[in-house]
């Protein structure tokens, strides 16, 4: 017999689960001890790509569940460090090399660089670099060309299948999927009772709303998002505190709201 999943919660990383500046979760142990406890499910959500998620994951001691990369291009199933098999990746960079030159040279990808050049687009450490270089299903890159240009390279890479996402410094290509499709696709398959969203960002939303409960974790490094559907209802709540503080308190008053909490 299996024993129902009483709850399974999706969170963003960047802004949500870790601090804006020093990346620690430390802020949100008690919480993360207390979904321990329960057997609750934890899922990452982020757009780092698996060889990055899975690092944290582990170190989480999240590698029983499965993890959403790449901003939903992609999933990291539980238990292993990267994505086997995955052809989305080298599939995209041979479409990108058989655009007309003119077009592609002005797309300057994560795979078109050296390491230390995409230290310099993210402003991540060496070894953060080589980790964010490791993907496997979608393709970020600075463009460097005019709005018709892009336009007209957006048009050949539909043609082939491509769609695009502009975010706050990168166009990142991908053959679809986001955050919340993956959200489905996990929720369908572990049927928990309850679920729960955490994020800061428009990236988010869609989780959020996707959700039975949602969290728009405080962020002050950014414009606060325009409410959402369901904050009325108080199914969707906003953190007074920032990054994983806020995470904590929003998570310690859900266990409570839903009865869940031992302690
Ligand atoms: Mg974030």
């Amino acid at each position: 017999m299996t024993i129902p999943l009483r709850l399974m919660v999706f969170t963003d990383l960047d802004g949500t689960l870790l601090d804006h500046d020093t990346y620690s979760w430390a802020a949100a142990q008690p919480a993360l001890a207390a979904l321990k406890d329960l057997s609750a499910a934890v899922v990452l959500a982020s757009s780092k790509t698996a060889a990055e998620v899975g690092t944290l994951r582990a170190a989480l001691g999240l590698q029983d569940w499965p993890a959403i990369v790449e901003n939903g291009a992609g999933h990291l199933p539980p238990g292993v460090s990267s994505v086997q098999g995955g052809s989305g990746y080298a599939d995209l960079r041979q479409i990108l090399a058989g655009l007309p030159p003119d077009l592609r040279q002005n797309f300057r990808g994560f795979g078109d660089v050296t390491l230390a050049q995409l230290g310099e687009m993210t402003g991540l450490p060496p070894a953060g670099a080589q980790l964010a270089q490791q993907r496997d299903f979608s393709e970020p890159g600075q463009w460097l060309g005019t709005v018709q240009q892009q336009a007209d390279f957006l048009t050949h890479l539909q043609a082939q299948g491509v769609s695009a996402q502009q975010g706050g410094r990168f166009l990142t290509l991908s053959f679809g999927g986001n955050k919340v499709d993956q959200l489905r696709k996990i929720v369908q398959r572990y049927a928990p009772q309850h679920t729960i969203a955490l994020g800061d960002a428009p990236n988010d939303v869609q989780m959020l709303e996707a959700t039975d409960f949602g969290v728009v974790v405080a962020n002050p490094h950014r414009a606060p998002l325009a409410p959402l559907q369901g904050e009325a209802e108080g199914r969707i709540i906003r953190s007074t505190a920032a990054g994983p503080q806020g995470w904590n308190a929003a998570m310690l008053h859900f266990l409570d709201r839903l009865q869940l909490n031992k302690g």
